[in-house]
């Protein structure tokens, strides 16, 4: 089992749109609140209930943005090992221009376990506990997890934004969107990232990871796990160049319209390192963006991210989170075609779909009207929730 203990952090960024939550759990997330009393998920400042978040206080509104994020991955996952996240909220780095939003990572990783798909090579625990169905190191946490309290806290922080917790619409202008932020710190505390030193190109403890073995380098014509630490080093800034090969993320990239080289998907690797986030994300050329790009965009969708976490070992319940494949107050949502199993729920005034095929469940709300033209179809069942304007 040989346990190792780890933890990086690994920086989420800037502002994206979070449109849906999923209600059908195939894995229990569980947050384990370690704020102390009167602080961070436990700050008694009183606040108003903003959308889909009804929570009155600061720590409960906090809470509860986390608990549904946990419960849209946990909707995706597939475990019957309960996945636990450690999360505090703590004065992370902040300038007037520039914010950790949060960083996250696996608490400890396990290789050669009972059921583990590929022998010496690294899961994260949250996975290999899904893989072993037993929870492999009870006395921690999966998870661990912190956000930054500066942002509600300091004034200059980003020039003055803090942070939004609704859940159910985007932030108003001059705020930080939690949801999106926990959605995508959580994603990196369920395997997607290396446990590669980039900055030597040093495997952890001279063993693969689950995710670095579908890496490859195209120019170098090679995979990572069979580079030499100079190899895989040089391989993290070579922009480009830096391949995901993962069967599963391959099957869904007809679905993007960018960021694809040579049938692979680009990976972050920009020509100057940035540890923590070189390697561990997709490439900002991907388009639809994506959730787990480095830098968060206006519309992070999940149409590849979670066929990554199928090629790293998850078993998949489906449906995607399925975010932003439209948004908006008025709609003309006129393709790409939508994922297998993805959920879409869009907040509407007024929409018509056309020349669209979603191969699994779709699911829209909407407050005045949605038109379906004849050249929408859904595999799957079609669900429209109207509500009021
Ligand atoms: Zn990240
Ligand atoms: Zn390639």
């Amino acid at each position: 089992m040989m346990p190792a203990f780890w933890k990086r952090g690994l920086q989420g960024s800037l502002v994206i749109f979070p449109l849906l939550t999923t209600t059908a759990f195939a894995a229990t997330i569980t947050i384990i609140n370690n704020d102390g009393p009167n602080e961070g998920f436990n700050d008694p400042t009183p606040v108003t209930p903003v959308d889909g978040n009804p929570g009155t206080t600061l720590g409960e509104q906090r809470l509860n943005a986390a608990q549904a994020a946990a419960d849209a991955w946990g909707a995706v996952l597939k475990s019957d090992v309960e996945i636990r996240i450690s999360m505090t909220f703590d004065d992370l780095y902040c300038s007037s221009t520039g914010a950790t939003l949060g960083q996250a990572g696996p608490t400890t990783v396990h290789r050669d376990f009972s059921n583990a798909p590929l022998n010496n090579t690294w899961y994260v625990q949250a996975l290999a506990n899904s893989l072993a169905g037993t929870d492999l190191e009870p006395a921690y946490a999966d998870i661990s997890a912190q956000f930054n309290s500066a942002l509600d806290s300091d004034p200059t922080c980003l020039g003055g934004m803090s942070w939004w917790y609704g859940i159910d619409s985007s932030a108003p202008t001059g705020m930080v969107d939690f949801y999106p932020v926990l959605l995508h710190e959580i994603a990196h505390g369920l395997g997607f990232m290396t446990l590669v030193d980039t900055s030597n190109g040093s495997k952890f403890y001279n063993y693969d990871d689950a995710f670095m073995v579908h890496l490859e380098d195209h120019s170098q014509g090679m995979n990572w796990p069979d580079m030499t630490d100079a190899g895989r080093q040089a391989s993290a800034t070579d922009t480009g160049d830096l391949h995901w090969t993962g069967t599963n993320a391959l099957g869904n990239a007809s679905l993007l319209t960018d960021g694809i080289s040579g049938g692979h998907i680009k990976m972050y690797a920009p020509s100057a390192l940035e540890l923590g986030s070189s390697v561990s994300h997709w490439d900002l050329s991907i388009t639809p963006d994506e959730v787990m790009e480095a830098y968060a965009t206006a519309e992070a969708h999940d149409l590849i991210t979670f066929r990554l976490m199928q090629d790293i070992g998850w078993n998949i319940s489906g449906p995607s989170m399925g975010m932003g494949v439209c948004d908006g107050s008025n709609v003309n949502y006129s393709g790409p075609d939508i994922a297998a199993s993805e959920i879409v729920i869009c907040d509407l005034d007024d929409g018509t779909f056309s020349n669209t095929t979603v191969f699994g469940d779709l699911t829209i709300r909407a407050s005045n009207h949605v038109g379906f033209m004849d050249t929408f179809s859904v595999a799957g069942t079609l669900s429209v929730q109207m509500t009021s304007p």
